[in-house]
């Protein structure tokens, strides 16, 4: 029978979700969900060091926010509870201890100082990675170098002690992986990792295998960071005796900064411009704020869109996905081998896509949010007005304000250039007109606006574009906007004819000169 398709994300609650980690908690539930299968999350939180107070609510939250369903969790819960790592400690030293029991593990008694001397010496004769390994694990103290009763005698007494793979000297270990093929190691490569350590806790290797065995995992999906422990689990997984049921391996690309030098790392944290964690992140210890992108303004469905094609693509020219066509479109053979450059234009780019195939009345919402914090009272038919003509210049919701300010409050400040440039006399002259006739308008719209100004340019000899950048400078004090006529159609008659008064008063200087 096939089994069915189960995917984990394992993230450890060690700081907040980084987008790399986002993007692997997505390519997993596309996978899961394309394949009718389910998709976990389990906290790893075995190193207790490591443990960061609102890491975990952070995770929880950057996967709701991204539209990530999750069918079991330490929240949701499941048939395979606890989903928390910590909560599952009493299950781990059972396996253990079967791999001490059948020789494939052993306890080591050396302190700190012991294992210091050892690197030192090694390093002294030149060994270029000195480890605990097949070879000097026999100068160390272990139940492999110790006599029978002193390891007994020891445990006894409760001396401190921690469980090491046995890993084999000479073996070809291989592995194969559905992104890169098949990936061969061999075990003088490996040292002898600790399972568990001193504190009765198993380390990752141990206890992610454990677990992704009892969930009846059958695909880990996770980042290239972790290839270089794959064959180690496969021997794990050999000596607990469920190589049969051993999950498919796919690593995923990294993720490389913009410059294509190097990982997009958590350090970068704001550094280079944009944000590299989905939601905001204040560092309970040190008070350091990162900015995510949810915070900055930007739509989950782009995000989402855009880390979905962060190292994978359909293979068409479509670019824009919803979450149920990315999981009908999405296979792990689309998924590139090597490491994938963050785009932030690109990023951008799916914001404003997102954004300008809203609804009017939904993008009115945006607006009318910011004008009441600025006590500005609109209609959301108004609102809605001007979300349309706005939409194709606005990258972000908050840009919606910055954008159509004017709408509401007549310029204050004109752009000097402008000003110096298109304001002279002959325009002046046109404006006079224009705003001595514009009350006379009976259906106060764009066309008729047009209609009207053209008329009066006619008269006098003088063409649209003579006039048009000075015109839109008295009514939004700047040099680019959308469509003006749509501009004063919205802010209506008496606002234009003010603002042609105000504009014409306060510029006076530039209109001495002629054009
Ligand atoms: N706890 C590991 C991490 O933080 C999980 C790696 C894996 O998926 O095996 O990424």
């Amino acid at each position: 029978m096939e089994r069915e398709v189960r995917v984990r994300f394992a993230p450890s609650p060690t700081g907040p979700l980084h987008i790399g980690g986002v993007r692997t908690a997505l390519y997993n539930y596309l996978f899961a969900k394309k394949m009718g299968g389910k998709m976990l999350l389990r906290i790893e939180d075995t190193d207790q060091n490591r443990f960061i107070p609102g890491a975990e609510n952070y995770i929880f939250e950057a996967l709701e926010w991204c539209g990530i369903k999750l069918d079991e969790s330490p929240v949701v819960g499941g048939p395979h509870a606890p989903y928390r790592q910590s909560e599952r400690k009493p299950m781990y030293m059972e396996y253990a201890m079967k791999l001490v029991n059948e020789g494939n593990a052993y306890y080591a008694f050396d302190t700190a100082e012991e294992l210091d001397a050892m690197r030192e010496r090694l390093k002294a004769a030149k060994v270029a990675t000195p480890q605990y390994n097949s070879i000097t694990r026999n100068t160390m103290k272990n139940s492999l170098t110790l006599p029978e009763d002193e390891v007994k005698q020891r445990l006894a007494n409760g001396d401190p002690y921690v469980i090491r793979l046995k890993v084999p000297r000479k073996e070809e270990i291989r592995l194969k992986d559905m992104i890169r093929g098949w990936v061969m190691v061999h075990s003088s490569a490996i040292d002898d990792k600790v399972l568990m350590k001193s504190d009765g806790m198993p380390t990752y290797h141990l206890a992610n295998i454990v677990d992704d065995h009892l969930m009846e995992i059958t695909h880990v999906i996770r980042g290239e960071e972790w290839l270089p422990s794959a064959p180690l689990h496969v021997l794990l997984y050999r000596y607990l005796g469920w190589e049969s049921t051993m999950p498919e391996f796919a690593h995923l690309p990294l993720l490389l900064k913009p410059d294509g030098n190097g990982k997009l790392s958590k350090r970068d944290g704001d550094k280079l411009g944009f944000p590299v964690f989905p939601l905001n992140w204040v560092d309970p210890f040190t008070g350091e704020k990162s900015s995510g992108y949810r915070e900055n303004g930007y739509l989950p469905e782009a995000f989402v869109n855009f880390l979905a094609f962060l190292g994978w693509n359909p293979g068409t020219q479509q670019e824009i996905f919803s979450m149920d066509e990315l999981i009908e479109a999405f296979s792990i053979e689309r998924i590139g081998k090597s490491g994938t450059r963050f785009d932030q234009n690109k990023v951008k780019w799916y914001n404003e896509q997102y954004l300008r195939a809203k609804p009017d009345e939904e993008l009115a919402v945006y607006l009318l949010d910011a004008l009441k914090e600025h006590n500005i009272e609109c209609s959301p038919e108004k609102a809605a007005k001007i979300a349309s003509v706005m939409k194709e210049r606005v990258t972000f919701p908050q840009d919606f304000w910055r954008e159509a300010k004017y709408m509401f409050i007549a310029p204050e400040t004109y752009n000097e250039q402008v000003a110096a440039k298109k304001w002279n006399s002959q325009a002046v002259n046109i404006f006079e007109q224009f705003k001595n006739e514009l009350p006379g308008i009976e259906v106060f719209m764009a066309e008729e606006i047009k209609h009207l100004l053209n008329s009066i340019l006619e008269r006098n000899g003088m063409k649209l574009g003579a006039v048009m950048q000075a015109l839109r400078l008295a009514i939004t004090g700047v040099e680019a906007g959308p469509d003006l006529m749509a501009i004063i159609e919205i802010i209506g008659k008496e606002e234009t004819v003010k603002r042609l008064e105000t504009a014409i008063e306060k510029l006076q200087p530039y209109a001495l000169k002629t054009a």
